[in-house]
């Protein structure tokens, strides 16, 4: 099966950099052909910059502009890029739109659009998007379109005059909500995403955003932990969110090192406690956004100690056979190779610098695994 998977990636890397011909070229500089998956997959990126000017951002001090344009690979360039990196696979590798972009922004939808289109056409990539807009029919149907069981992240942090404050381009959270009703009456898979939770406003209105969420027919909800730089502290006092720095300033395990730094603060409190509340209303609380994908994909995943994630039915029957094609076709010879049901050991005598095997095994057969390099765990 993976062998299959891997000759049908080869394939349409072939037939589009043929398509392309000297266009390809730039698809192959581009990060989408190298990039390696975080653990909600692969992220793609459909625009630089942002405007909707959250203050909890740390986009900022990335380096991105606040004015916003289409990412420059024009769609088929995107999917060449992505058909090129090791670590997609067609029908397995998680794709997520929106890590460092407000997606479904005037000047980027388009080319959002199209990049979900082509991305499910040719590669079949479980698709995700996380985002602020509200959903409107057309963007609803082109999801749909690209992927049948689109899953859809709606961010929202707070409600009301907090909102305001902390999202002061972006459309209210209500609307938002209300969007994401009409979508999951037409048949889209749509998670609440609960992020970041800033203390002191979050924890303090996730019962009411429950509620709204749950009313939509929203039935799961992922947590996002704050993560600040010295930017956010700054922005969020000048918005007047005095008390609330102080309670971030308090959770802060230390200090950024630098102006790009980021601190994941300590949450863990504030998680139980909204978790709890979640699942006394009757939503189910995942562990991550990867896990949303997961589920909407009617999938299995037990690749990290979140999990495992999903249907079970749908886990691999065969992990060994699967890893030694996978191993084969990518050229790596191994000792010995052995799956416990917890995690696949793999024993190798050298690896090709640059080749991420744990992370590739783990996107492609969505398990555990342990890399042993010369007796040496890696
Ligand atoms: S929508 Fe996302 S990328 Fe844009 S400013 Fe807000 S947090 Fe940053
Ligand atoms: S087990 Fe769940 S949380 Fe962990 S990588 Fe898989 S889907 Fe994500």
């Amino acid at each position: 099966m993976i062998a299959d998977l891997w000759e049908k990636k080869v394939t349409i890397s072939n037939e589009l950099r043929r398509l392309l011909g000297p266009k390809a070229r730039d698809a192959e500089r581009d990060p989408h052909s190298k990039r390696v998956p975080r653990p909600c997959g692969i992220t793609i990126h459909t625009g630089i910059g942002c405007n909707f000017g959250c203050v909890y951002c740390y986009v900022p001090d990335m380096g991105f502009p606040m004015k916003p344009r289409p990412y420059p690979l024009d769609p088929l360039q995107l999917v060449y890029a992505l058909s090129i990196n090791p670590y997609v696979i067609p029908r397995r590798t998680l794709a997520a739109f929106g890590s460092v972009t407000e997606p479904f922004l005037k000047e980027t939808k388009e080319r959002a659009l199209a990049y979900m289109r082509e991305v499910g056409r040719w590669l079949e990539l479980p698709l995700q998007v996380s985002t602020k807009s509200v959903l409107d029919d057309e963007i609803i149907e082109s999801l749909l379109s690209s992927d049948r069981d689109f899953s859809v992240l709606i961010s929202i942090s707070a409600i009301g005059n907090e909102a305001e404050k902390l999202e002061p381009n972006a459309p209210s959270p209500e609307e938002r909500l209300e969007g994401a009703g009409r979508a999951v009456k037409k048949g889209l898979k749509v998670t609440l995403f609960l992020r970041p939770i800033i203390p002191r406003i979050t924890d303090v209105q996730a019962e009411r955003i429950f509620e709204i969420a749950i009313s939509k027919g929203i039935r799961e909800v992922v947590l996002g932990t704050l993560r600040v730089t010295p930017g956010i502290i700054r922005r969020l006092r000048a918005v007047g969110l005095k008390d609330v720095v102080l309670e971030i300033v308090r959770r802060l395990p230390r200090s950024p090192r630098n102006n790009s730094d980021q601190v994941t603060i300590r949450g863990s409190d504030l998680k139980k406690k909204i978790s709890s509340t979640a699942r006394r209303l009757g939503l189910k609380v995942l562990p991550a956004s990867c896990s949303a994908n997961i589920l909407a994909h009617g999938e299995w995943c037990e690749a990290c100690n979140m999990g495992p994630c999903g249907s079970r039915e749908r886990a691999l029957r065969d992990v060994e056979r699967e890893a030694s094609e996978l191993l084969e076709v990518i050229g790596i010879k191994f000792k010995d190779l052995a799956y416990d049901g917890r995690f696949l050991s793999v024993k190798v005598r050298e690896l090709p610098k640059n080749v991420h095997l744990k992370t590739l095994i783990e996107v492609a057969l969505r398990v555990k695994a342990k890399i042993l390099v010369n007796g040496k765990n890696i």
